[in-house]
């Protein structure tokens, strides 16, 4: 078992890492490469490049630092956070893991699907978490609207409440080597979502129209906000919301960077992530 597992190895993911490991705790980082960093393309105001450098390359060399100091650095998904009695399971694309604490250091959370009657649905068959909300489903016809392993993986925990789960890409490609086999999907993009007290169906461009019971987003890499929702983690103004020590209202559980909200820069993300690593690192040493 890990002491922690942080998900995000962006510069607010790689810094708590340092200062876990710095205080001889056991722990792993767990992220893709989609990070706000390989988008700015030149960095001429984080402290101490003499020249610019692109964000891409910090990237690089903040996992290249963290590999340095023989902190485990995972290429993974994270799909899912459970807690199970005494610890958190973490569920990723290809395995999962144990810990005692999680940090979400997983960036900026992106927008929801921008399908009309989707906001105004919310709550009214349109959910965004099929362990929460599944249950309320059984034996009805459910849609999972997305086209990752993310969606996937919220198809499989649904298809134990129902038969009748199809996943809606929206006008793009499942994944080729995808993790279990999906019989029912609609690969058109969708119109709108539209019913009257709550969701009924589905209407895609060509007008063709699917009725529905039930629709669970799940648009690409689960987010901050997705996994907030499932494990009931407090939220203010779509961002995690954190205590002076970077704890969320779950105790055990952790948030840094972007994904906290205000400045969304690199030196506000080495901040949080240090200041997580040294409040992880004192709650589990008892200090
Ligand atoms: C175009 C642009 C230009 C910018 N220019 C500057 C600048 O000049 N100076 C500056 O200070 N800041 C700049 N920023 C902001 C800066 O990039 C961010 O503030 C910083 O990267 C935030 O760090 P973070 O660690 O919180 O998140 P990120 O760097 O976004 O890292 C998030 C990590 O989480 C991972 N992740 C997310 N979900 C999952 C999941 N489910 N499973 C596994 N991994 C997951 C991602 O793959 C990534 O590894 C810019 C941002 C953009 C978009």
């Amino acid at each position: 078992m890990y002491d922690s597992i942080i998900i995000g190895k962006g510069p607010a993911g790689i810094s708590s890492a340092i200062y876990i490991s710095r205080s001889n705790l056991k722990v792993l980082v767990i992220g893709k490469n989609e990070t706000a960093l390989n988008k700015a393309h030149v960095i001429e105001n984080y402290y101490g490049f003499e020249k610019p450098i692109t964000g891409e390359e910090l990237f690089e060399k903040g996992i290249q630092q963290a590999k340095n100091q023989n902190i485990k650095v995972k290429n993974d998904e994270v799909i899912d956070i459970i807690w199970d009695n005494d610890k958190f399971i973490v569920k990723t694309v290809n395995s999962e893991y144990e810990s005692k604490t999680v940090l979400l250091a997983t960036g900026k959370s992106r927008n929801s699907a921008k399908i009309e009657g989707i906001k105004e649905f919310e709550g009214r068959g349109v959910s965004y978490c099929a362990i929460c909300d599944g249950f309320f489903y059984r034996n009805k016809k459910i849609a999972v609207i997305g086209n990752g392993e993310y969606a996937i993986h919220e198809a499989k925990i649904l298809k134990n409440v129902s038969e009748d789960v199809t996943i809606f890409t929206n006008g793009r490609e499942l994944p080729q080597n995808r993790s279990i086999e999906i019989t029912n999907f609609v690969e058109g993009k969708i119109d709108s979502i539209r019913g009257k007290e709550k969701a009924s169906k589905i209407v895609l461009n060509d007008n063709t129209e699917y009725e529905i019971d039930g629709i669970f987003v799940a648009e690409g890499t689960a987010s901050s906000i997705d996994f907030a929702k499932k494990l009931g983690i407090f939220l203010e103004n779509n961002n995690i919301k954190v205590d002076e020590n970077m704890q969320t209202n779950i105790p055990g559980i952790y948030a840094a960077g972007d994904c906290t909200g205000g400045l969304l820069q690199i030196s506000k993300a080495v901040y949080e992530g240090t200041k997580s690593g040294l409040s992880i690192a004192k709650k589990l040493k008892n200090i």
